[in-house]
């Protein structure tokens, strides 16, 4: 596969002729090439976006409305080429990467309507005057994404920001560039108009940076890393761009006395190592009840070991690759320091080389326990297939544990006691709180972390008022 740049329309190598490689996690191979672009590309990418902007701004809704949803058929016609594109490039179950293509889509439809629906407010002050608020498109918009959910993460922030009325310079991960190639060619089908949606390929230091540091561009949305957040707002700060940041997590997932026990394991399992524990979303730390620790402790090790891993476009494989060789590398060393700081290890811990793929970069669903909550383990973000068991006597106790982390994007409580759940859930320092469930989205609610974990909500009104510039207006009316 040759993954190009999208710029002003066309697909192009990058301006410095140069390309690196890109590697199939699961056979540890190079599979690819994807430009190596630099500041060169970025430029051109914000001058087609500028370009584009006057007539996109004024397009009328409904032909925003169109375009956006034409582009959700257009991923939706080729569901499967792109599934396999996703799976083949991230490492992720094929099944998986298919469920992620229909949610893409549906990202597009989502705000697509949202361009037809969003609408400003206006205040009556007594009979003195009349305030209203005009939301303003705010021009060419920056958007940065990570290599874990690649095309759902990525048409997360390009959707909003286009229905808003802004003009795009876009970055997917380095690791995950395929579906972002695959988008640029339905953007060209539908006939979107040219450098309304620009895609520059490359590293984050110097595509994501040039980006963050061009003075035109106007707002970033990123997702990734918290120290990669922490250097984007370093430099964006003293520009005063808008910024929206989604960053890391390090969340917990507990399981009360009274809990449905064996919807709560079940979920569990997911909530650990769904996408090999490559969602932002995943509880990373289990806390039970005393009571119960037993009886989840041996389900966790049962079910851990039945995963199968391996060949993602296997349908019966749960678990797939580890999507590079620095991020498998980084997972296992956190396996050794759970190890030194005196964990022991009940399932996985281990490389595995499934047949057919020896070469590729799979970990074994690892459950470890005996660790306390201040431990890095239980509060360093691994981001891989790898949880901890904790047990609490205390709602106090559990609130005490789950909070006593710096990140703040999500928990997940199992409680069949009504009062309990609402407590609790309004005592936990986190941007999402799941009660008896897990990854139940409703694009219309905020999404996003407190602490560390980020600054701002992407997700229905809320994305749509970060790309847009509100403006009051006041009117006297004597
Ligand atoms: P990362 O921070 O390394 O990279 C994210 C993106 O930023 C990539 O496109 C990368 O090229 C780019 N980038 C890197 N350096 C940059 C710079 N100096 N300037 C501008 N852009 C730069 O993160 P990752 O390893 O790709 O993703 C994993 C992380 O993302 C985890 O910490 C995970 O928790 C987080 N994440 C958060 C959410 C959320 O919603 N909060 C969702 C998914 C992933």
């Amino acid at each position: 596969m040759k993954v190009l740049n999208f710029i002003n329309g066309e697909l192009q190598e990058a301006v410095n002729g140069q390309s690196m490689d890109n590697y199939n996690p699961a056979k540890g191979e190079v599979y690819a090439q994807v430009p190596d672009s630099d500041h060169q590309d970025v430029h051109l990418a914000y001058d087609a976006a500028q370009a584009a902007y006057p007539n996109w701004s004024v397009l009328p809704a409904e032909e925003k409305f169109k375009y956006l949803n034409a582009i959700a058929e257009g991923i939706d016609k080729r569901r499967d080429e792109f599934a396999l594109a996703e799976s083949i490039d991230q490492g992720k179950p094929f099944w998986l990467a298919k469920n992620e293509m229909i949610r893409s889509a549906q990202n597009f439809r989502f705000f697509a309507t949202a361009a037809m629906q969003f609408a400003s407010e206006s205040h009556a002050t007594e009979d003195r005057a009349i305030n209203y608020t005009l939301r303003q498109s705010i021009g060419v918009v920056g958007c940065i994404s990570p290599w874990n959910l690649p095309l759902y993460l990525f048409s997360w922030k390009i959707a909003p920001a286009l229905a808003a009325g802004n003009t795009v310079v876009a970055k997917p991960s380095e690791f995950t560039p395929a579906t972002a190639h695959l988008l640029s060619e339905v953007c060209q089908e539908v006939g979107l108009p040219h450098g309304v949606l620009n895609i520059v390929h490359g590293l984050g230091p110097k595509v994501g940076q040039a980006m963050v540091e061009h003075p035109r561009i106007k707002a970033i949305s990123f997702t990734g890393g918290t120290a990669t957040g922490k250097h984007i707002a370093a430099t964006a700060g003293p520009m005063f761009k808008k910024l929206s940041l989604e960053l890391g997590g390090k969340n917990p997932n507990i399981i009360f006395e009274d809990a449905d026990i064996e919807k709560a394991i079940k979920t569990t399992v997911n909530t650990s190592f769904l996408n090999q524990g490559e969602i932002c979303l995943c509880g990373s730390r289990l806390l039970v009840h005393e009571s119960l620790y037993d009886k989840v402790k041996e389900e966790m090790v049962k079910r851990a070991k039945a995963l199968v891993v391996g060949d993602p476009q296997d349908e019966k494989t749960r678990v797939g690759a580890i999507v590079s060789k620095p991020h498998y590398e980084k997972v296992l060393s956190y396996i050794e320091l759970a190890k030194q700081e005196g964990g022991r290890v009940l399932a996985g811990g281990e490389a595995l080389h499934p047949e057919g793929f020896e070469s590729g970069w799979f970990i074994a669903p690892t459950v470890i326990e005996g660790l306390g909550p201040a431990c890095r383990t239980n509060t360093e973000e691994i981001f891989g297939p790898v949880i901890t068991l904790m047990s609490f006597k205390t709602e106090e106790e559990a609130l005490q544990i789950a909070n006593a982390t710096e990140y703040g994007l999500a928990a997940t409580v199992w409680t069949e006691n009504l009062t309990r759940a609402h407590r609790f859930a309004s005592q936990l320092e986190f941007g999402i709180v799941w009660v008896n469930c897990w990854l139940l989205r409703d694009l219309r609610t905020p999404f996003g972390g407190a602490k560390s974990s980020g600054v701002g909500r992407e997700g229905g009104w809320e994305a749509m008022r970060f790309f847009t510039e509100p403006k009051n207006v006041c009117i006297a009316l004597k």
